[in-house]
C-alpha cells in the first residue's frame, strides 16, 4: 500500500478526499467535469465548494487545464452561485498551506449571505 505523500502537502489522487467526493459525494450540482458540494464546516449562510474532476494540487497548476476547461470551470462557479439564489457573494481560492489551503485538490469556495471569516 502506498503511503500518502507528505511532500509539499500534496496528496496522490488515489488517496485524495476530493477525488473521492467527486466520484461519490452528495452533489448539489454537477456538470461535465465539475461538481458542487456543501462545505462540511460552513463559514457562511451558503458555503459551497466547486471541485473539478481533474486533480491538480492547487491553483498554481491551473495551466494543466485546457483553456476551454478553465472557462467552463469559471462558468460552473458563476452558474452554481446563481442557482443557489446568490446575487452577491464571495469566491475564495486558498493557494498553499500558508494561505489556509488544507485540501490539496484545487477547489473554489462560494460564500453567500452572512459570512463568518475566511474559509
Ligand atoms: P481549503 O481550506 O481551502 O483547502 O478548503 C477545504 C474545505 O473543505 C474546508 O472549508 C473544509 O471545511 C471542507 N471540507 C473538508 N472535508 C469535507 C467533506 N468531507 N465534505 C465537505 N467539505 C469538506
Ligand atoms: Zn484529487
Amino acid at each position: 500500500m502506498r503511503r500518502p505523500s507528505r511532500r509539499r502537502g500534496s496528496s496522490l489522487p488515489e488517496d485524495c478526499l476530493f477525488c473521492r467526493l467527486y466520484q461519490e459525494g452528495d452533489h448539489v450540482r454537477e456538470a461535465d467535469g465539475f461538481v458542487a458540494i456543501k462545505d462540511i464546516n460552513p463559514r457562511a449562510d451558503v458555503h459551497l465548494l466547486v471541485i473539478p474532476e481533474r486533480h491538480v494540487p492547487s491553483f498554481r497548476e491551473i495551466g494543466e487545464f485546457e483553456p476551454d476547461e478553465a472557462k467552463r470551470m469559471l462558468d460552473f462557479v458563476a452558474d452554481t452561485a446563481r442557482e443557489a439564489g446568490l446575487e452577491d457573494y464571495r469566491v475564495v481560492l486558498n493557494v498553499g498551506e500558508g494561505a489556509g489551503q488544507t485540501i490539496f485538490h484545487l477547489h473554489w469556495h462560494i460564500l453567500g449571505g452572512h459570512t463568518m471569516g475566511l474559509p
